[in-house]
């Protein structure tokens, strides 16, 4: 990743790719202090546009606020900051990997003046899961390792350190040879995947955990947006595993994952076992939407 050509705008400054590095005594990299954003920009027949940018620009925001990292930017500098990388670096659809992070002026828990600095950096990343999965779905495997505490990991805010949990996850789901964990809460019902938010319909009702654990996905309120939409009912309640076992089906969701089909939990085919009805008219949606091919949200594209 660090030996390409581009731009990476880092503290206001647009600089070149392999130039934008940070000391080894940076303090995120030490205590995972920090919070980050995933981002995508699409093709569209009008050019390349942000899906919902304001709103992953205010969880980044909001995740400093949890965080106690005071952010040097206001949303709407973070915003043309993210424009600026797209069009900087050419880019006609993009992951976008903001990130706010304490620098190496201090080191220990009880550091001191420490400041915030904030990094932007965007490349093409195609489809997270796998594209055919897309259409037949993932093997998923329940995690052995659990999701945070609410009150050990501020499970609002998406911040850097509890990502070693989600990564834990997913290699030992990986290392089992499926596709993607699903973590449990320390209660043991179903949080969320590793780095996406689940949803099961059965008897055609929607339905996904509710927020304690799990983040709150902006892709999530999308497709929750879309069902209610499509008058499918919605049920945000605390699930079980064998829930999703017998479900017609599931799928995940994500900005990096966008809707992705589950075929299997457990060695349990759910459903038929491949992308059901509900899953695919969903995931059309959210398709359609993010390339610009539907007139309403106009407010969650932003062109570049
Ligand atoms: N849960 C976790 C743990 C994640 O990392 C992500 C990806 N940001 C999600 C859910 C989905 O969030 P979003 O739809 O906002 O990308």
């Amino acid at each position: 990743m660090a030996d390409r050509d581009g731009k990476i705008w880092l503290d206001g400054q647009l600089v070149d790719w392999r130039e934008a590095k940070v000391h080894v005594l940076t303090h995120t990299l030490h205590y995972g202090m920090g919070a980050f954003e995933g981002v995508r920009a699409y093709n569209t027949s009008r050019g390349t546009a942000i899906f919902r940018l304001a709103e992953h620009t205010r969880r980044l925001c909001r995740s400093a606020k949890i965080l106690g990292m005071p952010m040097p930017y206001s949303e709407d500098e973070l915003n043309a900051a993210q424009v600026e990388v797209l069009r900087e670096n050419g880019l006609e659809s993009a992951y976008i990997r903001p990130m706010i992070f304490y620098g190496s002026e201090g080191m220990g828990l009880h550091a001191e003046s420490l400041s915030s600095h904030v990094m932007i950096a965007a490349w093409t990343w195609g489809s997270y899961l796998g594209e055919d999965n897309m259409v037949n779905g993932i093997r998923v495997k329940t995690s052995s390792f659990t999701r945070h505490h609410v009150n050990s990991a501020m499970t609002k805010a998406k911040a850097n350190g509890p990502y070693f949990n989600s990564m834990l996850a997913v290699t030992e789901a990986k290392k089992a040879g499926y596709d993607e964990a699903m973590l449990l809460d320390c209660d043991g019902f179903v949080s969320e995947g590793s780095g996406e938010n689940l949803f099961i319909v059965r008897d055609g009702v929607l339905i996904t955990p509710d927020l304690t654990s799990a983040l709150d996905g902006i892709t999530r309120r999308t497709i929750l947006t879309y069902a209610r939409e499509m008058g499918i009912e919605c049920v945000e309640r605390r699930i079980t595993r064998d829930e999703v076992y017998i479900a017609d089906e599931a799928f995940l969701t994500g900005t990096a994952a966008e809707v992705t089909p589950m075929r299997e939990l457990d060695d349990r085919t759910i459903g038929e076992g491949r992308r059901g009805p509900v899953t695919e008219a969903l995931q059309a949606r959210y398709f359609d939407q993010v390339s610009g091919k539907r007139d309403d949200h106009a407010d969650w594209l932003t062109y570049v």
